[in-house]
């Protein structure tokens, strides 16, 4: 590029004027374009200022033209001003080659402090390059990151970094005042330290100016052991606007698609969500919305139907959810960072200490919600090592009750012995967690943290697999498919791997009622109610079968959220009915008689499980009914199919055993 050729042309004066090109960098909302025309509107020397964002006539267009085009306004013996962010090296190296004998390159720094350029940004109207409004502040973030300071070895003659508004001004004197002659010294000007790669990004920004945040983030670490160290680096080192959720983890790229995409385990993602928790937007939000599909937002809504900034929401994901089942990823916490759009509640309105606020509880709860669902996995692998020692991965496992098509951490699945192995190890006892809590927001009905005491009656963590039941007994009507009876406490519906010829599910309608562990005796009535319904149940199936027999009764320890009293015939003529903890699920005192269990809470106040620690699910096979052990499943189901031994003395007391009048033949 010829561009010293003006010089040579023999204009007057202009001929011996050195040209300038300014390379202006700075973020958007810097005031780079302000800038340049303010120095056209005052200044005698002729300028051309090239802003990539109109140079496709009126359009945004490319590198390529600017340069184009400030080649030959140079040619033309005019000075220029490069209108583009220029934030890196590698933008700027073109437009620094510009330069020549006779042409300087100047690069003028708009180095002002990032909230000044989003709270500029999100307001402005009519922006050339259409950077206006909610997506600014997160584009200014996003940046800023990349942002490196020009230095004078890229090929500089002068640098100018203004730091604030004064400098500002005071650049703008400068070169406003040059005339079409006159030169600006050689050098490196206003920059306070030259060795500052870039100035703060807004969460190194918090991180050193508010103990708070410090204190943020230290939580962040204390969870460090539940969760990949590096996931916890790349939140804590996050300086991409309130939450980046791009930036946990890095490597792996789309969030959505951590594992299919980035072979990375992870459980918990975070969403920086708008106000009313819909999918929507262009951004992030809308991907995970996306990716979770119609399952993510129901079980969104469930939680919260809006977020005020600073909270944040934990949501746990529903099976069903591609996220959970192709991912891994069991829960979702939204989060709302501050708002700086008007159009939007409680925008900022520039007030940047309660921004910095606002910030500090955004993440706050995230950390909180984060460390919430850390610390319930971490009792759950622990619950699950004492117990069975299980591999991890099983966690994603689920009973057959939950349609796990493809899980990442599913390899096993194939493999496993049967539901119970793997329901007994998601399960966790101890106290329950605030997994599901608006964190920080009033009560949903659900559980809140409260000065890290968890106020609520239940007593376990479920895994989102483990939540169907519940999901059924709340919303009955969106299952109408599957549920055979409704009634004001309680929802049948038939056990979906049903372990005999006829096996029912009565769920309880009461929220805070997990199992049986929670009942006391103001449930009474329901326990009641419950055994009632099952018993007309039985009934009316011996009516068309008489040979069947029925018993009614709970896990003691059961695998799925939700109150529920199995009723299932005797015969355990099922395909579904496959191994050891099947068998002694049903056939030993882990299953508590409802007759039992109504007994006790009548007149202890509660139904003390007289076995959960699992042991009874490992013990040798043995006929229900004559007591006789046998090796595996086949040969004692065989066995079963033809015993007629009168049943144990123990089950024929009290109505544990529901027959019909005709069926003599089963006691002693
Ligand atoms: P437990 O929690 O151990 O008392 O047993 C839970 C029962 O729920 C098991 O018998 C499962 O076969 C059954 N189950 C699992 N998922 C579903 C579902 N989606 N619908 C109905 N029953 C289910």
């Amino acid at each position: 590029m010829d561009i010293d050729d003006a010089s040579h042309e023999g204009k007057g004066e202009e001929t011996k004027a050195k040209r300038i090109v300014v390379i202006l960098v700075g973020a958007p909302g810097s005031g780079k374009s302000t800038f340049g025309e303010q120095v056209m509107r005052s200044s005698t020397r002729p300028w051309v200022r090239i802003c990539q964002d109109t140079i496709g006539g009126g359009k945004s267009g490319t590198k390529a033209q600017c340069l184009k085009s400030a080649a030959s306004a140079l040619k033309d013996g005019k000075s220029v001003f490069i209108d583009r962010c220029n934030l890196d090296r590698e933008q700027r190296a073109e437009f620094v080659k510009l330069g020549g004998p006779n042409v300087d390159v100047h690069g003028v720094v708009l180095d002002l402090p990032a909230k000044l350029c989003i709270s500029r940004s999100v307001k402005r109207t009519g922006h050339e390059g259409n950077l206006q409004g909610g997506k600014a502040a997160a584009v200014v973030n996003r940046m800023l990151q990349k942002k490196e300071l020009p230095k004078l070895s890229e090929g500089f003659t002068r640098i100018t970094v203004c730091q604030s508004e004064s400098d500002v001004e005071a650049s703008l004197n400068t070169y406003s005042a040059l005339g079409p002659l006159d030169t600006l010294p050689n050098g490196y000007f206003g920059q306070k330290n030259p060795d500052a790669k870039i100035q703060l990004g807004i969460m190194k920004f918090l991180k050193k100016a508010e103990v708070p945040a410090a204190n943020a983030v230290s939580e962040a670490k204390s969870i460090q052991s539940s969760f990949s160290p590096q996931s916890i680096k790349e939140m804590d080192s996050s300086s991409n606007g309130p939450v980046n959720v791009s930036s946990f983890p890095e490597n792996a790229g789309d969030i959505t698609r951590l594992y299919s995409g980035g072979g990375l385990s992870c459980n918990v993602i975070a969403n920086a969500a708008n106000w009313r928790l819909k999918p929507g937007g262009g951004g992030v939000n809308a991907a995970i919305f996306n990716a979770g599909g119609p399952a993510l937002e129901v079980a969104t809504k469930e939680q919260a139907k809006s977020l005020q900034p600073g909270r944040a929401v934990v949501v746990p994901l529903p099976s069903n959810s591609p996220l959970f089942s192709r991912e891994g990823i069991t829960h979702v916490i939204h989060v709302l960072g501050p708002n700086m759009n008007p159009q939007r509640p409680n925008c900022l309105d520039n007030d940047y200490i309660t921004g910095c606020k606002v910030l500090r509880d955004t993440y706050t709860s995230l950390f909180e919600g984060f460390a919430s669902v850390a610390r319930s996995q971490e009792k759950l692998a622990k619950g699950s090592n004492e117990n069975h020692g299980p591999n991890p991965s099983e966690l994603q496992d689920h009973t057959e009750g939950v349609n796990m098509k493809h899980s990442p951490n599913n390899d096993q699945k194939s493999k496993r012995e049967g539901d119970h192995d793997n329901d007994r190890s998601k399960k966790c006892k101890g106290s329950q967690d605030e997994v599901g809590a608006d964190i920080h927001g009033s009560r949903t009905g659900k559980l809140e943290k409260n000065n890290d005491k968890i106020d609520g009656s239940m007593t376990k963590i479920w895994g989102s697999w483990a939540q169907t039941l519940y999901h059924i007994a709340m919303h009955p009507e969106r299952h109408m498919d599957v549920v055979l009876e409704i009634s004001d406490n309680v929802v049948v519906l038939n056990d979906l791997y049903p372990k005999a010829k006829r096996h029912l599910l009565v769920l309880a309608r009461y929220e805070g009622l997990d199992c049986l562990a929670d009942v006391r005796k103001e449930h009474l009535h329901l326990l009641r109610a419950m055994h009632d319904v099952g018993l007309r149940l039985a009934e009316k199936f011996l009516q068309e079968d008489a040979s069947l027999i029925f018993r009614l009764g709970y896990h003691s320890a059961p695998s799925m959220r939700q109150l529920h009293l199995h009723v299932i015939s005797q015969d355990f003529d099922s395909k579904h009915l496959k191994n050891k903890k099947h068998w002694n699920s049903f056939n030993t005192a882990f299953f508590f008689d409802s007759v039992d269990a109504i007994e006790e809470v009548s007149s202890n106040g509660k139904a003390t499980p007289r076995d959960d620690d699992e042991s009874q699910l490992s013990i040798e096979l043995r006929c229900h009914r004559c007591r006789s052990a046998h090796p595996n499943i086949p040969r004692l189901k065989s066995h079963i199919s033809n015993c007629r031994a009168p049943f144990p003395p123990a089950l024929l007391q009290s109505g544990r055993l529901v027959l019909a009048p005709c069926n003599a033949d089963v006691g002693p």
